[in-house]
């Protein structure tokens, strides 16, 4: 039976890859090549000509994450960046319109305003989730529509199953930011979602060794531009670092309920504690999309953010974490601890991050899977010290 059709933990581990039919490695070989012999002019021996076009370790990386995440064709990119890049440039003409969720990435606002707005890209930042803000935005140029669920780093939860139907009903597209979540918590093909794109860099990876992308779809007209894009302006991964991925998935379904279990004790630690404003999480029931984020995700992921009041308490409780690293990214094994305001959301305008309630005080944890009483001291002892 194709692999690509069994459960998640047996796709993870099989999927897009099979032992190596010269050597019968088990491992999918790194294909450290740029080009491949063809044995006349135009024909190529396995059907590949060029690394930029395709190869072989890129293709199982692609056939891989297309299977976990129920989609049907996949597309890998050198960053989470260039996959968001390669979507706009396969759905928007200059003057068609994009609504993106008002806490996306930090990286995607600075984006649209410093490049697509120069390319004529006209772009909406609104609350998706709050489903009437996203059908006032709704103009009759809107393509496409962009969302991140859990949004980062206020945890906002968007309807994907929703967005789709008011995308639809509008021509448009929806593609969804699964790199909080990943397959193993949330589907968004199954949602109706019409993409799905990844920082590969996060949770898939796992390890924190290496920066990539994706894009997951079911439409084949999609996934022809998204190859189109990676031919054309060759935002491609390396094979090495196809790899890699290839290797973090393997254990997506061990390491996710790990992290999520370690996230739930961090988050029993700060919780009422006196030192801590507020808390958001979606599995905690003050969440105000707690019943959402039940229905639309097995569990809640370990990204977890809470607010210290000040810019001057959050400096310091980053630096007293000593298990906690003080860094950017998230969703590797280690636990990490960052200060959005002045870090990842740098570059968004200050009254875009007060909008959206992102305040100087917010500190974001990424839970890794460590010991979790190792954990859960390290956050009772930093905020002890405060
Ligand atoms: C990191 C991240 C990105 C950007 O991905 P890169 O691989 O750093 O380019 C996009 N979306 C989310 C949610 C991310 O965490």
């Amino acid at each position: 039976m194709d692999p690509a059709a069994r459960r998640f933990g047996t796709r993870a581990i099989h999927a897009g890859q099979r032992p190596d039919p010269t050597t019968g490695a088990i491992m999918m070989p790194i294909f450290q090549t740029s080009t491949y012999v063809q044995d006349a002019v135009g024909s190529p021996r396995g059907g590949y000509d060029y690394a930029r076009v395709r190869n072989p370790t890129r293709d199982a990386l692609q056939a891989n994450l297309a299977a976990l995440e129920n989609g049907r064709y996949g597309a890998a990119f050198s960053s989470g960046l260039a996959a968001t890049e390669a979507i706009v440039k396969t759905v928007l003409n200059a003057g068609d319109h994009l609504i993106c969720g008002a806490d996306v990435y930090g990286g995607v606002d600075r984006m649209l305003r410093h490049v697509w707005e120069r390319f004529g890209v006209d772009f909406d930042f609104v609350n998706t989730g709050d489903l009437d803000q996203v059908r006032a935005a709704i103009r009759p140029e809107t393509r496409l529509i962009h969302v991140e669920t859990p949004s980062n780093p206020t945890m906002t939860i968007t309807d994907i199953a929703a967005c789709a139907a008011i995308a639809h009903e509008a021509g448009a597209v929806l593609s969804v930011d699964n790199t909080f979540a990943t397959p193993f918590l949330q589907r968004p093909l199954d949602d109706g979602a019409d993409v799905v794109m990844h920082s590969t860099t996060k949770f898939l990876n796992g390890h924190s060794d290496m920066i990539g992308g994706a894009l997951l779809t079911n439409s084949g007209e999609l996934a022809e531009g998204f190859h189109f894009q990676q031919k054309t302006s060759g935002a491609i991964p390396g094979p090495f670092d196809c790899w890699l991925v290839l290797r973090g998935t393997k254990t997506l379904h061990l390491r996710m309920p790990a992290h999520c279990r370690n996230a739930q004790r961090v988050v029993d630690v700060l919780q009422g504690h006196d030192e801590v404003e507020s808390v958001r999480y979606p599995g905690l029931e003050s969440h105000p999309q707690h019943a959402l984020a039940r229905r639309q995700m097995r569990d809640f992921g370990s990204m977890v953010s809470f607010d210290l009041g000040t810019e001057e308490r959050a400096n310091r409780f980053a630096g007293l974490t000593e298990v906690f690293q003080l860094a950017e990214s998230l969703g590797g094994v280690e636990s990490l601890v960052s200060i959005p305001f002045s870090m990842t959301h740098a570059s968004v305008p200050d009254k875009k991050k007060r909008e959206i309630g992102l305040g100087p005080g917010l500190v974001r944890l990424s839970v890794g899977v460590e010991d979790a009483d190792d954990l859960a001291e390290d956050i009772e002892q930093a905020l002890a010290r405060l």
